[in-house]
């Protein structure tokens, strides 16, 4: 029988056609599928340490379990992990947020989509630095707002300079979203470049920052800084953070902000109607977490460390893969259009996407373009992954780039 309903076009919402797809998530998910099918790859796309949660920290957890949290916490978090937020951002951050100024979400993608949600107007301009990651851009075209992005290179250290800054803003900027340790480049801005920034934005009112600090601990170099450390940023700066990256907490899904109060509350309000508040038990062994001190987990960073190293110099050998050192987060950012217009083990190489598919094809490694990330010049390895494993991705990258 003829099934006209089957025939006619999906009736999806203009909001869902004009959303692009988490290329972050889709390489993972490619490279996933492609290993059920019996392939050998090397997963080097997406951001989650390859370790195990810490045991004291799961400890936390089962413990919630035996302790009946079972109800529904309150929607922006039980009071005691906001407290313990508050401890953390003093300790780590030098920042004074009371218990009315934090909000705990389903992960910092999460706390940036409420942020959006509760900030932009349909013709918002929002800057984003560029290479940023893919999720901003997704998340301000939901909010219906215009991204402006400022380009930047691997011969600055992918850093935007305060005159670049100055040039983007228009009477329609309303957020700067802001991300050091960076995903993708691994770039750490210093204080002395956050002031350098801040100085333009106290011209600008109107401004708010976010201030994604997800990677802070993942850090090689001087102290991460924050934001709304500085004076002026604080009643203009929402800073985000989360347990998934330094904690190997990727699954557990909790992020949370601290932000001027009126933000703070109009995102509880949002999150009361979407989600009612994060899980329960993660938000228990989040406590745990954001207690220990941060000795705790320098094992992890100690290793990211040397992996990085380790990528570095082989990448290096590479003819044509131009890198600088990731100072902090776990990815590498290689600027690879020494190969555009080449033609590579019988395919002709555009571009970024056609160099990490080509990657993904030839020699089994997963990798995320960098058109993803506004940076069509670059893809992001990820070296959350074993020293065994990138040893092999990067030999079996030179056997086909050879
Ligand atoms: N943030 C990680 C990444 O960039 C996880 C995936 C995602 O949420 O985009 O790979």
């Amino acid at each position: 029988m003829n099934n006209p309903v089957a025939t006619m076009p999906h009736p999806l919402s203009d909001r869902i056609n004009s959303l692009p797809v988490s290329e972050t998530l889709a390489m993972a998910a490619k490279g996933r599928e492609l290993k059920e099918q019996g392939k050998d790859i090397i997963s080097l796309s997406l951001g989650e340490p390859d370790f195990n949660t810490p045991d004291f920290i799961k400890d936390a957890a089962i413990q919630a379990v035996n302790d009946n949290y079972n109800s529904y916490s309150p929607v922006n978090g039980y009071a005691d992990l906001r407290e313990a937020i508050c401890r953390k951002f003093k300790r780590d951050n030098n920042l004074d947020y009371n218990i009315n100024q934090i909000v705990v979400s389903t992960g910092a993608k999460q706390s940036i989509a409420n942020v959006a949600m509760v900030l932009l107007n349909p013709g918002d301009e929002v800057i984003l630095p560029a290479p940023y990651w893919v999720s901003y851009s997704a998340i301000s075209i939901l909010a219906e707002a215009k991204y402006i992005e400022i380009p930047s290179s691997i011969d600055t250290d992918f850093k935007i300079t305060p005159e670049q800054l100055e040039a983007a803003i228009t009477p329609k900027t309303k957020m700067i979203f802001f991300n050091s340790p960076n995903n993708p480049s691994g770039t750490v801005y210093t204080e002395s470049e956050y002031r350098a920034l801040a100085k333009v934005l106290e011209k600008h009112p109107q401004i708010y920052i976010l201030s994604d600090e997800i990677y802070e601990h993942i850090n090689y170099g001087a102290p991460s800084f924050s934001f709304a450390a500085i004076e002026s940023m604080f009643d203009r700066t929402i800073t985000v953070n989360g347990i998934a990256k330094a904690f190997a907490m990727t699954g557990w899904r909790i992020g949370y902000l601290g932000a001027p109060e009126w933000i703070a509350k109009a995102c509880n309000k949002l999150q009361g109607q979407i989600t009612s508040g994060a899980n329960c038990i993660a938000q228990r062994a989040t406590i745990t977490a954001l207690d220990a001190p941060v000795s705790k987990i320098q094992y992890m960073i100690d290793e990211f460390k040397v992996r990085r190293d380790l990528v570095l110099d082989l990448l290096g050998k590479i003819e044509g893969i131009k890198t600088n050192v990731a100072k902090g987060a776990f990815y590498v950012f290689p600027d690879v259009s020494y190969y555009f217009g080449k033609t590579i083990d019988g395919t002709k190489v555009k571009n970024a996407s056609d160099f990490s598919m080509l990657l993904l094809e030839k020699a089994n490694v997963a990798t995320v373009t960098g058109d993803a990330f506004g940076a069509p010049d670059c893809i992001r390895i990820s070296y959350a992954a074993s020293q065994e494993n990138l040893k092999e991705a990067v030999r079996r990258i030179a056997a086909v780039l050879a």
